[in-house]
């Protein structure tokens, strides 16, 4: 029998009660509820374990269109892989290279003018390349590596231009003093030092200390120009720095490449499969985004300088040396200042302290820049969150980079760098204001209507597999071939472009250690005349290469004294640098 479930009111009417649900019920519900969130749950899991653990390379059946294999295939048109096509089609005019570029035109991620800060990197201002040591001295290595790199930089572009294959060197450099400028006691003692430290190095003879507000004004006026006079400042001043335009090395050195027939290149064209061949050559599979078609090309040797996308077209690879990467991208934007009343009035690069946390990539500085034929003034970078590996790359880029070999090195670098994940997220909140906030450190009277925000490249750090850690992060460039030296690919962003010569004559050696150390050997000294000698410390080798290139690249030149030692006395006062200098407040000195 059914209960009569009719209840009275208070006021003695009758009405049907609202139905309920017994306990039992109830436990059905929840029971049915639990088990739908615990099969969603598996799948997930199910799921995720499937994309970790998916094959890590493509197939690559297709066939290849070229039975006899092509010498070189490179992905990507950057400045990478153009740098190591020209050193090629000097060192074998004959060898069959393919360049292989996304977009419509070369030089449109990184390596593009307006997508990255230009500095040469010599050492002579970046002030994370010295750090402190624990006994208050200054580790001065990476930086004097760094100026080492830069002056095998000059020498190779010095070389091109007397090639033709450069343009009038105004056009991709041009002098820009480097400044480090720090305020505070504690940060005035470290740059005393690491001015003291480097000054004896040849590499860095004619560096200049201050901690007079006047003579930073002349030096720097939009630094100085409304500071509060009690705040205690100091500032180094590198009068041979150099501003770069790596975008119009990148499109002049493709222009001469494409004037030899063996070269080819292929825009809108993207490399999306790899696979080797039992004879160790290589099929490149590559996908044409205009005509919509696929051809797959046979290679001896490929080089992926697919910047940011390199950890991926590594990983499609499938060569074991893959396994021990990760990666994770840091856009960057900068605050572009193009009117004349600013760029007038600021010539060089100033470069000021991290913030704790942030990653060496973030130190904040002033940039005098020349691009596009103008001048132009950057404040940055600030840092941009993404998951894309390339500008004009896609969301899904650093999940698509996530697999069973990498999952817990990745978790475990976030975790062990609290400080950078949390820079990064109070990054990605930073309103206009906050960085105009950020831009009055260095320049006091910037108008907020001055400038406007621009996105700029896009970097992937490493994270490496490391024997005695686990994992860690790496902010350098790396390097990575198979045993066979079939393969190369470059990882990594910094000291980047500036360095990109010496970096791919490192190439040359890992992937062709008989050509490189035999018949190539000669024609390299030619290009790079101080090959296998460190300048650091010897002031006459470094006078003599200098000058050639102050000439060839028509940049300022100091004489260093030949009795100048690393570490053994303090430098004399520098003369003041003759050349197509520059600064015109230096000039005024
Ligand atoms: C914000 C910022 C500031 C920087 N500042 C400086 C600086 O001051 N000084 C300095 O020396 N360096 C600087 N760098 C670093 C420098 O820009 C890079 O090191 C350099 O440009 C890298 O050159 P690349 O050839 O490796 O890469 P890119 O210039 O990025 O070229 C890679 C190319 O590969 C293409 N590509 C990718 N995937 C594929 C595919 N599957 N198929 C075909 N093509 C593909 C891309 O479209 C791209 O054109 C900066 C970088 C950033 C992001």
């Amino acid at each position: 029998m059914t209960p009569d479930r009719t209840e009275k009111t208070r006021s003695g009417k009758t009405h049907e009660p609202k139905p309920f649900i017994r306990s039992d019920a109830r436990g059905v519900v929840v029971k049915r509820t639990l088990k739908i969130i615990g099969i969603a749950v598996l799948v997930l899991a199910i799921a995720g374990l499937a994309f970790l653990f998916r094959p890590v390379s493509w197939g690559g059946s297709s066939e290849a269109e070229n039975e006899k294999p092509v010498d070189v295939v490179l992905i990507g048109g950057g400045i990478m892989s153009v740098t190591l096509a020209t050193y090629l089609q000097e060192l074998e005019p004959s060898w069959n290279v393919h360049l292989f570029e996304r977009m419509d035109n070369v030089a449109e991620e990184s390596s593009n003018g307006w997508n990255n800060a230009g500095t040469g990197h010599s050492g002579f201002a970046e002030l994370n390349y010295t750090p402190q040591k624990p006994d208050g001295s200054i580790a001065t290595e990476k930086a004097v590596d760094i100026a080492e790199s830069f002056e095998v930089s000059r020498q190779f572009w010095a070389h091109e231009v007397a090639q033709g294959r450069l343009p009038e060197p105004s056009q991709f450099i041009n002098p820009t003093p480097h400044m480090s400028f720090v305020w505070g006691d504690e940060n005035i003692a470290y740059l005393r030092k690491r001015q003291e430290a480097l000054v004896r190095n040849p590499l860095f003879y004619g560096m200049q200390f201050t901690q007079d507000p006047a003579q930073i004004a002349r030096w720097a006026p939009l630094v100085m120009q409304g500071r509060d006079p009690a705040q205690k400042v100091a500032a180094t001043y590198m009068p041979l720095g150099t501003d770069v335009n790596f975008g119009v090395i990148t499109r002049s050195l493709t222009a001469a490449l494409k004037r030899n027939p063996n070269f080819h290149l292929s825009l809108s064209h993207e490399v999306r499969g790899l696979s080797q061949n039992a004879d160790k050559t290589w099929n490149v599979t590559v996908h044409d985004l205009k005509g919509k078609t696929d051809r797959t090309i046979k290679s001896r040797f490929v080089f992926i300088g697919a910047g940011g996308a390199a950890l991926k077209l590594l990983q499609l690879s499938g060569i074991p040396e893959a396994k021990n990467y990760a990666g994770f991208p840091v856009g960057g934007q900068f605050l572009a200042f193009e009117t004349p009343a600013v760029a007038e009035r600021h010539h060089v690069k100033v470069y000021g302290m991290a913030e704790t946390g942030a990653p060496p990539m973030s130190v904040p500085h002033l940039d005098a820049r020349k691009l596009d034929g103008k001048s132009v003034t950057l404040f940055g970078p600030f840092a941009l969150q993404s998951t894309k590996f390339l500008k004009n790359g896609s969301w899904t880029d650093l999940f698509n980079s996530v697999y069973d070999t990498n999952v817990v090195p990745m978790t475990k670098v976030g975790i062990e760098n609290l400080d950078l994940v949390k820079y990064l997220a109070q990054q990605a909140t930073l309103t206009d204001a906050d960085r105009q906030a950020e831009l009055v450190k260095y320049f006091p009277q910037a108008k907020r209507g001055d400038w406007k925000l621009i996105t700029a490249g896009q970097r992937v750090q490493i994270i490496k597999r490391d024997p005695k850690n686990g994992a860690v992060l790496q902010f350098g460039t790396e390097i990575v071939t198979d045993k066979d030296g079939t393969i190369a690919a470059l990882l990594g962003a910094s000291p980047g472009a500036s360095t990109s010569p010496g970096i791919m004559l490192k190439v040359l050696d890992k992937a062709f250690p008989q050509q490189a150390d035999g018949v190539w050997a000669p024609k390299i000294r030619a290009m790079i005349p101080s090959i296998g000698r460190k300048l650091n410390a010897q002031p006459r080798l470094t006078n003599q290469v200098r000058r050639m290139t102050s000439e060839a690249l028509h940049l300022p030149y100091l004489d260093v004294p030949e009795d100048l030692v690393p570490g053994a006395r303090p430098a004399k006062a520098p003369a003041r640098p003759s050349g197509r200098n520059l600064n015109t407040e230096e000039q005024a000195l």
